[in-house]
Parts: C-alpha cells; sequence; structure tokens
C-alpha cells in the first residue's frame, strides 16, 4: 500500500481535488480519473508557482548598463492566468515599454516578471499595476507603461458566456503618466 503523508501540501491539494470530482458523483475509481487528483494538483502547484518565486531569481543579474534613453517596447508576452473570483484561466497578451535611466533589463526577463505575478490568483487590473511596478522599480526607469488585453473564460463559459469580450487594462507610471507625447508613442508603437 503506498504510504502518505496526509498533512504534506501536495497530498493536501491532492486530497482536496478528489473532494471536488467526488462532489460531482464521479466515480474516482475508474480508469480516467484514478490519477486526476495527482495531475491536477501538479497542474495547479505550476500554475500558481508564481508565489514561490522571488524578483531576485526572476531578474538574476540580468541588468545591463546602456546610454540609451530611448523607448524599450516588449510586445505580445503571452499570458496565462487564474482569475481570483472563479480559479479559472485567463488568456491574453502583455505589451511592456519603459524608458531607461541608465540601465535596461534583459529582453527575457520582462516576461518571466509577465509570468511570476501571472502564475498567481489574479484579477487583471492588479497584475497590470504590479508588473507596471516592478519593471519600475528593478529598471530605475524614467517612466514605464503596461497593457495588458486577455479574455477571461470566467466569462465566455459561465455567467453572461460573452465569447468576444477582451478586456484591456492600462498601468502608465512617471513620464508615461505626466507626459502626453510619450504615452502616445507608446500606443503607437505597439499598433505597428
Ligand atoms: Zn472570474
Amino acid at each position: 500500500m503506498e504510504v502518505v503523508d496526509p498533512m504534506s501540501e501536495e497530498n493536501n491539494t491532492k486530497h482536496y481535488f478528489a473532494k471536488i470530482i467526488e462532489s460531482t458523483g464521479e466515480d474516482l475509481g475508474r480508469a480516467g480519473l484514478v490519477d486526476t487528483p495527482q495531475r491536477a494538483s501538479s497542474a495547479f502547484e505550476y500554475l500558481t508557482g508564481g508565489y514561490h518565486q522571488t524578483l531576485d531569481d526572476v531578474v538574476n543579474d540580468a541588468l545591463f548598463p546602456s546610454d540609451s534613453n530611448d523607448m524599450v517596447i516588449v510586445k505580445d508576452i503571452e499570458l496565462y492566468s487564474l482569475c481570483e473570483h472563479h480559479m479559472l484561466p485567463f488568456i491574453g497578451r502583455a505589451h511592456v515599454g519603459y524608458i531607461p535611466r541608465g540601465k535596461v533589463l534583459g529582453l527575457s526577463k520582462v516576461a518571466r516578471i509577465v509570468d511570476m505575478f501571472a502564475r498567481r490568483l489574479q484579477i487583471q487590473e492588479q497584475l497590470t499595476t504590479q508588473v507596471a511596478k516592478t519593471i519600475a522599480e528593478v529598471t530605475e526607469a524614467a517612466g514605464v507603461g503596461v497593457i495588458i488585453e486577455a479574455k477571461h473564460l470566467c466569462m465566455m463559459m459561465r455567467g453572461v458566456e460573452k465569447q468576444n469580450s477582451l478586456m484591456k487594462t492600462s498601468a502608465m507610471l512617471g513620464c508615461f503618466r505626466s507626459n502626453l507625447s510619450t504615452r502616445n508613442e507608446f500606443l503607437s508603437l505597439l499598433r505597428d
């Protein structure tokens, strides 16, 4: 017999997934479901892995000196998150822009910062703000702009069942907030 420690976090999650499946009236013993609590628990752990990451791990010193003070844009960063109200996915893209002041961030690190916050229970507005504030903090940029557009499965599969609604959120910091032409440059570069 398998010896399990019911107090370990992993087995706890597995146990709760088993209860959730049972609550539908399903037979947990049937072939297709027998390992589902385990699989669902590891998937959930992965999808909420952002809680166990630190900014230092993610950035890993990938900050490079730069004389440029021209806008840097990373657009179309794929994003997968879970809404904190229904624990259903929301899926979309993030666009990040900043004006460096002496240092630039490694390109992949921008995407990893987005992932770190996306892999938590989230609302899109907060995710957008967290990414913007973190990029600002790490790079000490003169300004940061973040736009996220996403489709929420909690709206598509249940509730109002609106398949085509796309939610857009933005966070503008520093000169992206105070300077209209900077903000417009960002928005027009995103359209190209
Ligand atoms: Zn929701």
